[in-house]
């Protein structure tokens, strides 16, 4: 006992302090809105074939649910359910003044983002990289008081369609890269989904748009090698949810919860409805019984779910701004409040195991293994994989590298050769603690040496040749 209090409070020095190195390898992180997994089966996608071949092509991922957009890119960027990251809707809402604002007013409202989980650019930037994003969902916002260090937000009313607008992004990112030496940047297109609301999955126009981020996926593989940076950058595209065509046209009986016999607005204080299959609702004092009684079973196609009987799978109950019931409906369906206002040929949104909501996965560079095809996996993965890319260690996650870790070149040739090492004097005794990855140093994380190590706060990452 006397030992362990003295260990506590003995001399603990660090012996190997190298920093970063400066040809560890780089990341970018791409997301093409509303990518759906099988988006390249009926279109020519010679680009995106070409990066299969050179690199790693999963057969579909799974987003979280609820399938939209801004959750759904938290959950890559933190590796955690929508549940424990807090981003619970693409729409900031206040229950108590009912105020709502939408998608992309809601990019600026700090708090609710910046509700306890960190993105990867803030990790990177704590542990000594360099991190930019632009125009990714969660940009806007600060974390802990710090943002991405090179961030671009998109104007409101922005043309997220432009093809020549998608290059000069695609550029931008590339001297960052280059220029200012950036390791992680995070890069968001955002189509296909907009055509894939106006014109549907199966349509022509949505197919036209695939071609144009075949081309897009073309033309930042060739800029990377332009600006000098292929032997360096990893490139991972994905998206954060498919689309699903939208049955009208008298073809079914639509869901609008005005029509449901007992139900009543006036037993609600606040709703979110009229957004796409989902909704939820508050009910007022004493009514939450009623409403949900009243809703269950009123239609074939509705799900109606109290927060805390909601299945373990969609993980989407344990937080305090989830709403105190639940609707979801069946692909085909929307859920509308007083009438039909939705007029989408393709929504989003529903249960995330269905295979429209499956977006798609590939990645390439030199940490990546050559023309792999991988199974399915869930994308709060994505995140642990990004970190031992990058070389540094993951926040608390519900994500798991083993998942993904047969992606990687079995040598794990990250660009510094950096195993994560711990090196401590204590006593005299040099106790040295080295894992290949921040994966391996987070198992270590029991152990006393650790213990010890998290005291003294300083982990460094070291060349290979050093450990
Ligand atoms: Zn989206």
């Amino acid at each position: 006992m006397m030992r362990a209090t003295s260990l506590f409070l003995l001399w603990v020095s660090c012996v190997f302090g190298a920093p970063v190195s400066k040809d560890r390898q780089k990341l970018l992180l791409i997301s093409f809105d509303g990518f759906r997994w099988d988006y390249d089966r009926d279109v020519d996608t010679p680009n995106l074939d070409q990066m299969a071949k050179d690199g790693v092509k999963a057969q579909y991922v799974t987003p979280p649910y609820l399938t939209i957009t801004s959750p759904s890119h938290f959950t890559i960027l933190t590796g955690r359910y929508i549940e424990n990251h807090g981003v619970i809707h693409n729409m900031w809402f206040n229950t108590t003044t009912t105020e709502k604002k939408p998608y992309y007013q809601s990019q600026f409202v700090n708090e609710w983002w910046d509700n306890g989980s960190l993105p990867i650019w803030i990790t990177a930037q704590r542990q000594g990289l360099k991190a930019g994003s632009l125009h990714f969902p969660g940009t806007a916002s600060s974390y802990q008081g710090q943002v991405a260090m090179v961030q671009e937000v998109e104007p409101l009313l922005y043309n997220y369609k432009n093809e020549t607008a998608w290059r000069e992004n695609s550029d931008k990112v590339m001297s960052w890269f280059r220029d200012r030496d950036l390791d992680f940047v995070s890069l968001y297109f955002g189509e296909p989904d907009g055509v894939g609301h106006k014109y549907g999955p199966d349509s022509p126009e949505r197919r036209e748009m695939v071609r144009q981020v075949d081309r897009t996926v073309g033309y930042i593989r060739h800029s990377a090698e332009h600006h000098g940076l292929t032997d360096q950058l990893n490139v991972i595209i994905t998206a954060d949810h498919g689309m699903s065509t939208v049955f009208r046209n008298g073809l079914v009986e639509e869901i609008t919860l005005s029509k449901i016999p007992g139900f009543s607005f006036r037993d609600l204080s606040f709703h979110l409805l009229d957004y796409g299959p989902s909704g939820m609702l508050l009910p007022k004092p004493g009514k939450l019984d009623g409403v949900y009684n009243t809703l269950k079973g009123a239609h074939p196609h509705l799900h109606v779910y109290k927060k805390e009987e909601m299945p373990e799978h969609l993980h989407y109950s344990k937080n305090d701004r989830i709403l105190p019931i639940i609707l979801w409906a069946d692909p085909g369906y929307v859920i509308n409040g007083y009438f039909p206002v939705q007029f989408n040929k393709g929504e989003h949104g529903y249960d995330n195991q269905e295979m429209d909501m499956k977006p798609f996965f590939r990645a390439v560079g030199p940490a990546f293994q050559k023309n792999l095809e991988v199974g399915p996996f869930e994308t709060v993965n994505i995140y642990p994989l990004m970190c031992h890319i990058l070389g540094i260690q993951p926040e608390v996650n519900d994500g798991h590298l083993s998942v993904t870790k047969h992606m990687l070149v079995i040598s794990d040739s990250r660009g510094s050769g950096g195993k994560v090492g711990v090196s401590c004097e204590v006593e005299g005794m040099v106790i040295q603690v080295s894992a290949s990855g921040a994966a391996e140093a987070e198992t270590m994380k029991t152990t006393t040496t650790c213990r010890l190590m998290r005291l003294a706060k300083r982990i460094f990452y070291l060349p290979r040749n050093r450990i």
